[in-house]
């Protein structure tokens, strides 16, 4: 069992990562944001308060992320590890991970920051869509589609982009991770768990600096 944090600015890749992470080991990707875009797309109460505080490119309340991450973490199918992405973004919600950790008795085995200048995010989240069907992520200007229009992994035809990916809600969402995620690297670094990689460097070439991080844990 690894569990991993993957810590870094919108657009630095956590989510693509993730996804691979996911694929060749057998974890469990808990994303924060797609748990609040599930819930805005069914139209409930916590969707309607997350569309709002997603499209000014703030945080939601640390209570009720935390309380929407514990419940995700009891489910079975966490049992052989889980990449948390998106989770925590504030000192209070890294704080109440340990607790929920050490209540259940698990480990954080590794924080991966993945780090990239800004100036490149800006252009990065600008650029993306998602196929509508299986969620697969792509670039107008780094990652088409093989087949334009088509959907690589499961040939669908439409594409969805996230509303909050424009300039002027990625400038936000930018200066919150700077004001009130950043601050969490030091209180990893400190219990020596934290790992960066280079974010800039194109997607195999970071998978790859991540499977050394997770092989260090798990050799053979
Ligand atoms: P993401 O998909 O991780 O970029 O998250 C999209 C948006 O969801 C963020 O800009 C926040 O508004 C909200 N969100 C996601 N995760 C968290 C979290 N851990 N704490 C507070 N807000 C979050």
């Amino acid at each position: 069992m690894i569990n991993v944090i993957l810590l870094g600015p919108p657009g630095a890749g956590k989510g693509t990562q993730a996804k691979r992470l996911e694929q060749k080991h057998e974890l469990v990707q808990l994303s924060t944001g797609d748990m609040l875009r599930a819930a805005v797309a069914s139209g409930s109460e916590l969707g309607r308060q997350a569309k709002k505080v997603m499209e000014a490119g703030q945080l939601m309340p640390d209570d009720i992320i935390i309380a929407m991450i514990a419940e995700r973490i009891d489910r079975p199918d966490t049992k052989k590890g889980f990449i948390l992405d998106g989770f925590p973004r504030t000192t209070a919600q890294a704080k109440a991970l340990d607790k929920m950790l050490a209540e259940r008795g698990l480990k954080l085995d590794l924080v991966i920051e993945l780090k990239v200048d800004d100036a490149v995010l800006v252009e990065r989240i600008s650029g993306r869509f998602a196929c509508a069907k299986c969620g697969a992520g792509y670039h107008d200007l780094y990652q088409r589609p093989k087949i334009e229009g088509r959907c690589d992994r499961c040939g669908a035809t439409e594409f969805v982009r996230r509303p909050d990916d424009n300039a002027e809600t990625v400038k936000a969402r930018l200066a919150a991770y700077h004001a009130q995620t950043a601050p969490i690297l030091p209180y990893y670094a400190q219990r020596g768990v934290l790992r960066s990689v280079n974010g800039m460097a194109d997607i195999d070439e970071v998978a790859a600096q991540i499977e050394a991080l997770i092989s260090e844990l798990r050799p053979g």
